[in-house]
């Protein structure tokens, strides 16, 4: 639509500034911030071809399909090492908003970014899963195991030069199935057991900001898996009567009625947003 240039692509910058300006009063005032990250920040592996050793492990896999199989571990490769750009560097200022903060951060992502900034562990709960362990991709056991000692092996495969095809694909020890990341890449088979002791510190935590003055980041989260963050958090913030809520988003940025009053909508990618809050920081 000619002329109209706020639609589809965000507010206008003064806009943009007097909303980091309440962002940044409310959390300094907040006893508790909860935040969630969703879609917007999923890794996109756009950055793969600054690696020429998995990139050219992905190019023997596209000559040998029997190989399929290690896409995930070149991924997970790629996860260790890549240690820069706009995403990290936008969860470490994520983190300098809040570090001195009792925070708790939900994640549906699954590639551990988030602990590339420096948040403490014990306030992540991440319910989709990562790739720090394996499960039986049949799910015949709810057994989980650790993946980094295979996933030195196939990174040691390509530094060595002697090809993907020297190895074989990690088996359940229960069933002789394969193996997969404990994440619901999954899908049905996705085994929840994972995050269940970070789930339990998640919700005791949430008992407790009832009657404290709680910040509500909901940062990039679409309708994907709206059961864990989007709609709870509405809930939350809906039942606190000290909450204020932020709903950071490039394209889902609608508030509900109900949260009309506490609740403000900044209609920006959140990974975007936070980089410009980045540099009202400095
Ligand atoms: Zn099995």
């Amino acid at each position: 639509m000619p002329g109209s240039h706020k639609l589809g692509d965000g507010m206008d910058r003064t806009e943009i500034i007097e909303k980091q300006k309440i962002l940044l009063e409310k959390i300094a005032d907040a006893d508790m911030v909860l935040i969630g990250i969703g879609e917007e920040f999923n890794e996109s592996f756009g950055d793969i071809g600054k690696f020429p050793r998995l990139m050219s492990a992905l190019e023997e896999v596209d000559i040998n399909q029997t190989l399929e199989w290690t896409v995930p571990f070149l991924e997970h490769r790629f996860l260790i090492e890549h240690n820069d750009g706009n995403l990290i560097e936008a969860y470490r200022t994520l983190y300098e908003l809040v570090k001195d903060k009792n925070y708790f951060v939900i994640t549906t992502c699954i590639d551990e970014n988030i602990k590339k900034a420096a948040f403490d562990e014990e306030r992540i709960v991440e319910p989709c899963g990562n790739y720090r362990m394996f499960q039986c991709s049949a799910k015949c056991t709810s057994e989980l195991y650790p993946s980094r000692a295979f996933s030195d092996l196939v990174n040691q495969a390509i530094l060595d030069g002697v090809g993907l095809d020297s190895l074989d694909a990690p088996t359940c020890p229960v069933c002789g199935k394969t193996l997969a990341f404990n994440n619901i890449l999954c899908e049905s088979n996705y085994l929840e057991d994972g995050y269940q002791v970070q789930w339990g510190r998640y919700t005791k935590w949430l008992q407790m900001t009832l009657n404290k003055k709680l910040c509500i980041l909901e940062l990039g989260v679409e309708m994907n898996l709206p059961n864990i963050i989007r709609w709870p958090f509405e809930k939350v913030a809906f039942y606190n009567q000290k909450a204020s809520f932020f709903r950071i988003n490039g394209s889902l940025y609608q508030l509900t009625e109900e949260l009309s009053s506490k609740g403000v909508s900044i209609s920006e990618n959140a990974v975007d947003f936070l980089l410009e809050c980045r540099e009202g920081l400095t």
